[in-house]
Parts: C-alpha cells; structure tokens; sequence
C-alpha cells in the first residue's frame, strides 16, 4: 500500500530516485560492481562528484566563483566550521533567531567569538520572521536560516546586507528559484529536499576560503575539501550519488520553477483548509508561512491524537508536531505528490464532518 509521507526528514524522495539508486546498488553502469564497493577514485565515481557540483551550480545559477562541497557532519558541523573558518578573531557576526536549528547555529558561534543576536522571534513562539532589522556593515557577514522546519516559518524576501549572508537552506533546498550569487556561503543537510542523511552540502564564495586565518585540522577546514574536489578523504558516495540524482529529476521536471509552482501549488491548498477548517488553527503568521513544513494544532487538545490516528488508518504518516511543539506538521518536499495533499485535505474535512 501507498504511504503518503509527510516526514520532516529524513524525507520523502522521487520514486523514480529510490528506484535508480537500487539498482545503481545492485549493479553501478553495468560494471558488475556495487556503486558500494568501488573506489571513489574511479572515474565512474569521479564523474557522478563530477555532475553532482555541476548541477547545483546550474540550479543556482552560479559560477566558478563558488566552490560546492560535499561534506559530513550534517548542517550541525556547519554551524561551528562557519565562525572557525569567517570570522577573525575579534570580528563580529550577526545572527537572525528564528527557531530551534538559528538558536543551535548562535550557541555554536560562541566558540569563536560573541554572535550579535540582530532580531529573534523566540518570544513569540518563533511565529513569525523578524523584518525590523538592519545589518550592520562591519561584521564578518549575516546568518540566516531561510526556512525554520520545526515552526514551519519561510523566508519569503531577503535581507538587505553590505556583509557576506550565511544562509542554512537545509529544509528548502532546491524548493524554488534562488539566486545563489546573493549569498557568500549557503549549506544544507542532504536529508531534508535532496538526498539520504550523510552528506551535506556547501556552496561558498571563493574569496571567502581560508578567510579567519585560523590554523586549523584539514578535515574542518573548508579550503582543503575545495582544493581536493571533495575527495580529500573518502566522501560519502551513496548520498552523494543520489542526490545526484535528484537534482537531474528536479531539472527533468523543469528546474526550480516547476518546483516552486508545485511547492506553492501544494501549501496553498493545505493553508486554506486550515483556515477554513474549524478542528484546525495555524500557528505562523500568514505572510511567513512555510511552503515547506506545514505547521498547525488542534482548536480542542483529544483532537491531536484522533487526527494522528484517522490519518494513520488511511495511510498518511509523519504527521505529528516536532516533540518540542506538539500539534502537527506536515512536511510537502519536492518529491511529495499534490494527491497527498488532497488526500490529508479530505481527511481534514472528513474529521470536521466526524466533530462538528
Ligand atoms: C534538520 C536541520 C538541521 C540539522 O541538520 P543535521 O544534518 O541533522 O545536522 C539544521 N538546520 C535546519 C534548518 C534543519 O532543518
């Protein structure tokens, strides 16, 4: 039977994906060879590390001014490779605080300097994003975190900044057109819109390699994974490999466009039954609401655990809230169908019918 898959990550990927991915397994190119047991010094690998950087160039839209690099440790390990590898000592950097993953990046900068917290919307139960800020011009750059998984809030603009922008795009990778030239540095854990948890991806601006001046161990030094084309050490193939694939099935279904339409297409769908259904309430303020994660609770509190079973019973899974907010999610990545949508939809409507 179909599950629809509404986890926040890992995620959902394209079926087709999953399907090449197993036989790539089973049997890489007709080599006879699993793709996981062949040296990634092969040129069968080299070539997908090959079109693996190229594609996330061309769906940024980025030159060979960026280096992409394919990196382990998840977006957690970016969050103090950042400061290690920008910031000077003394130097400040500046931080937007919309949730959980924002808090995390702020308390790992501490390590290496006093992250300025511009403007944060933890006293509003990360309900919103802050726009009543300005960016300074004398800090090592900015960091945001252009969609907020857990509280389910999305940049919908960007901010003004003379400084380089950070920004965590681990949960909206790829979701809709981005130009990457706006930004000095972006990251993302795979598991979310790309790939299998055990790569994570960064696109930095060249310039800014090696920019602390710190002395610091290879493997956390981003210049060393650019000057070795992600092969220093052993990158891990089989998330490389398919998210490979998934930025050629994004490109096959029309690129980031396509995506963004199918994205808006989806959450709007979801947003206006919230609004209309009375068993349901969202929780973000309507102009930062993310297409991503579709984040709403119940009007009555026994309604949480009857909904989560109704959409068991019919197989819609992943639904419940992150553990630190209760209520519900309901993740839409690239690779979820708009029939899921409308079956969760009906589902919305059917348990209103079954309460009123
Ligand atoms: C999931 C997530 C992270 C953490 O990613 P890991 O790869 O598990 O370290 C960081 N930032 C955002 C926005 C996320 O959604």
């Amino acid at each position: 039977m179909k599950k629809h898959n509404f986890y926040a990550g890992p995620a959902i990927l394209p079926q087709s994906v999953l399907q090449a991915a197993s036989n790539a397994v089973l049997d890489f190119n007709g080599s006879g060879l699993s793709l996981l047991e062949i040296s990634h010094r092969s040129k069968d690998f080299e070539s997908v590390m090959a079109e693996a950087e190229s594609l996330v160039k061309q769906l940024f839209s980025i030159s060979d001014d960026y280096s992409v690099l394919f990196l382990t440790g998840g977006a957690s390990t970016q969050f103090f490779m950042i400061p290690m590898n920008l910031l000077k000592d003394g130097e400040t950097s500046y931080y937007i605080n919309t949730g959980v993953w924002a808090s995390g990046a702020i308390k790992e900068a501490k390590h290496y300097g006093n992250p300025v917290v511009l403007a944060s919307s933890e006293q509003d139960q990360f309900s919103y994003i802050p726009r009543d800020f300005n960016v300074p011009n004398d800090g090592a750059y900015l960091h945001i975190t252009s969609n907020n998984t857990i509280y389910g809030s999305q940049y919908h603009w960007w901010p003004k900044s003379s400084i380089p922008v950070v920004c965590d795009m681990s949960s909206d990778l790829f979701s809709r057109t981005v130009d990457g030239n706006q930004f000095a540095l972006i990251y993302a854990g795979a598991q979310k819109n790309l790939g299998p948890a055990g790569v994570t991806l960064v696109v930095i601006r060249k310039d800014l390699l090696e920019r602390s001046g710190r002395k610091l161990p290879s493997m956390l030094n981003y210049k060393t994974h650019a000057d070795k084309g992600s092969m220093y050490n052993t990158p891990p193939v089989f998330p490389i490999y398919v998210s490979m694939l998934t930025m050629r099935w994004i490109l096959e279904q029309g690129g980031t466009n396509a995506m963004g339409m199918r994205n808006q297409e989806k959450s709007d769908l979801l947003y206006q039954e919230i609004d209309r259904n009375s068993c349901f309430r969202g929780t973000v303020k309507p102009e930062d609401r993310s297409q991503m994660n579709v984040v709403f609770v119940p009007t009555k509190a026994e309604y949480e655990s009857e909904f989560l079973d109704l959409c068991k019973k019919n197989n819609c899974v992943g639904l419940s809230g992150h553990r630190s907010v209760g209520g519900f999610r309901a993740s839409l990545y690239n690779a979820l169908e708009l029939e899921s949508v409308k079956v969760l939809v009906e589902l919305m409507q059917e348990f209103e019918r079954t309460h009123l």
